[in-house]
């Protein structure tokens, strides 16, 4: 089922869902397993798995020079996709990134996830790789989530990258894509960011996943600018709990927002672990509480592999 059936199904009272990162390579599915069974308690109609491109890791040779080597550290989304579905029966939303794939590829991809009955994707950039200052894309890929969304939408109406091809069946995804209420970081600014998430939804995206944030009132403020701007699609908020010291710092580096102070000097107080994740799980629940008593379509909780402390949440609010 698409994720905006779901959010049509559920008249109006707000959803849960969770977004699983693949383990590392070599990993288990059970570690996947591990993270959402003792989620499946609040019945989310969907699961998010992200997409992680190839990066370039450095190895020593006995020489002693280094050798640039491609690998990709957490592959496995579309089979962990599958996993899901067929373990839980609700449904998965792969990511798909621009990052590392050419049109070609994202075309084969998209095949693969059709012929497994995956109806949702979430359409995204993906970021610069590692040691790269800047997304480059490759040649023959996509620059921008926005082109990457025209793929599909071509795709749905039946337009392969072959035009030869007649009568080729045409997909059915429902494509959400990446919203930022602190803006991209990236963008000169506000305005421009708000201009390109519109062309997502113009060029056929139906929801908005937002970044996480920690002030609900960048979520509303958003909202409300999106509104303006005659975005009208379901804008689902992004969560995520802050629960140790160095997050204080590594979350406004890797995704570029503010975290309130209050919460950080609470966090920063705190005596032992137990009591930052208490910290961190009492404003999550407050922001979620306060999301919820505002309609909003579902709750989506970026996991991180942590769910005793997103089940701890979750429990309070569902
Ligand atoms: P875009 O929408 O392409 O925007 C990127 C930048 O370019 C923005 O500054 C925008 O304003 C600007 N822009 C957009 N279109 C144009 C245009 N046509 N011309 C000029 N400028 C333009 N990353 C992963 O690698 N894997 C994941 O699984 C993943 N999941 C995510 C899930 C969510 C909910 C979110 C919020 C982010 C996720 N990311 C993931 C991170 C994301 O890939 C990065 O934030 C990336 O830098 C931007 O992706 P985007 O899809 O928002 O890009």
């Amino acid at each position: 089922m698409k994720v905006n059936d779901h959010f049509k199904a559920s008249n109006g009272e707000t959803l849960i869902s969770f977004e699983i990162l693949p383990p590392l390579k070599g990993g288990k599915i059970q570690s996947i397993f591990d993270t959402l069974d003792p989620l499946m308690e609040f019945n989310p109609p969907f699961i998010d798995v992200t997409y992680h491109r190839e990066e370039f890791i450095y190895k020593k040779r006995e020489s002693g020079y280094y050798e640039k080597v491609e690998m990709r550290k957490r592959p496995g989304t579309v089979g962990i996709c599958a996993a899901i579905m067929h373990r839980y029966g609700v449904d998965a939303v792969p990511h798909l990134i621009c990052g590392g794939f050419s049109l070609e590829e994202t075309e084969d991809a998209l095949i693969d996830l059709k012929f497994l009955g995956i109806d949702n994707v979430l359409v995204l950039r993906g970021d610069a790789r590692k040691f790269e200052g800047r997304f480059i894309p490759e040649d023959n890929g996509h620059a921008y989530a926005l082109d990457l969304v025209h793929q599909v939408k071509n795709m749905n109406k039946g337009e392969y990258l072959d035009n030869t091809l007649t009568n080729a069946e045409p997909s059915d995804f429902c494509i959400g894509v990446a919203g930022y209420p602190e803006k991209h970081f990236e963008a000169p600014n506000f305005d421009s960011d708000l201009y390109y998430l519109k062309e997502k939804i113009k060029a056929g995206a139906e929801y908005i996943v937002t970044q996480m944030f920690f002030d609900n009132k960048a979520y509303f403020d958003f909202v409300k600018k999106c509104r303006k701007a005659g975005i009208n699609v379901p804008i689902v908020p992004g969560l995520k709990p802050i629960t140790k010291k160095y997050q204080l710092n590594s979350i406004p580096r890797l995704f570029h927002l503010d975290i309130p102070e209050d919460l950080s000097k609470a966090l920063l107080d705190a005596k032992s672990a137990e009591a930052r994740i208490q910290v961190g799980v009492e404003w999550s629940v407050a922001q979620s509480k306060e999301l919820k008593e505002a309609g909003v379509p579902c709750l989506h909780y970026y996991t991180m592999g942590d769910a005793a402390t997103i089940k701890q949440i979750a429990k309070q609010i569902f």
